[in-house]
C-alpha cells in the first residue's frame, strides 16, 4: 500500500487523545475556543510545552510509563462560551500563570523555537519549577457548579 509520502496526501486527526497523538503524528496544533494557542513537532512539543493551555493538558493525563511524580493536574473552569468570549487572551480565567497584560490584550501566535509556535505573553520556559510548582498547589478545587449557575444567570439576562 503506497505511504501518503509517495502519494504526496496527509492525515488531519482531530482528537483529545494526547496518547494517540504522540503514536501517530508528526506536528501538532492545539486549539482552545477556536484559536491555534500552540503548534509544532509532536516530540519538541510534549517535551516542551510553551503554552499554559497545552502544558496543563500534558499534565492532566495519567502515565503508565514512569513512576508517579506528583498529582495530575486539573484545568479549573469550564470551556469558554463560544458567544461571550473573555477579552484578553482567551485561556486566562482558567490559567494559572496569568499576569494582568493577559487580561486586557490577545497575544499573536510567535515563534517560540525552530518549527514551534505559541499564543501565550508568558511562556512556559520563563516559568521556573518553584513557581509551576506553586501554581499547581495553590489550586483550590473549583465550584463547577458555581460556574454553571453563573453562566445561567448570564444567559437569562440576554
Ligand atoms: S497569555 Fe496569559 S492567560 Fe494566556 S495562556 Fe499565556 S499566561 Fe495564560
Amino acid at each position: 500500500m503506497p505511504t501518503n509520502r509517495e502519494l504526496g496526501t496527509a492525515i488531519i486527526l482531530i482528537t483529545h487523545n494526547t496518547a494517540l497523538v504522540a503514536s501517530m503524528c508528526q506536528r501538532v496544533i492545539v486549539m482552545y475556543a477556536g484559536r491555534v494557542v500552540e503548534e509544532g513537532p509532536v516530540e519538541r512539543i510534549f517535551a516542551r510545552p510553551e503554552h499554559p493551555y497545552t502544558w496543563s493538558l500534558l499534565r492532566s493525563v495519567p502515565r503508565v510509563d514512569e513512576a508517579r511524580k506528583g498529582r495530575l493536574v486539573s484545568i479549573r473552569g469550564l470551556p469558554p462560551d463560544l458567544v461571550r468570549l473573555p477579552p484578553g487572551c482567551k485561556f486566562h480565567p482558567r490559567c494559572l500563570f496569568k499576569v494582568d497584560k493577559c487580561l486586557k490584550e490577545e497575544p499573536e501566535l510567535e515563534e517560540v523555537a525552530p518549527g514551534q509556535e505559541a499564543r501565550c505573553w508568558v511562556k512556559m520556559s520563563t516559568v521556573s519549577e518553584e513557581t509551576r510548582a506553586a501554581a499547581q498547589a495553590s489550586e483550590v478545587a473549583f465550584d463547577v457548579a458555581a460556574e454553571i449557575k453563573k453562566r445561567m444567570r448570564s444567559d437569562a439576562k440576554i
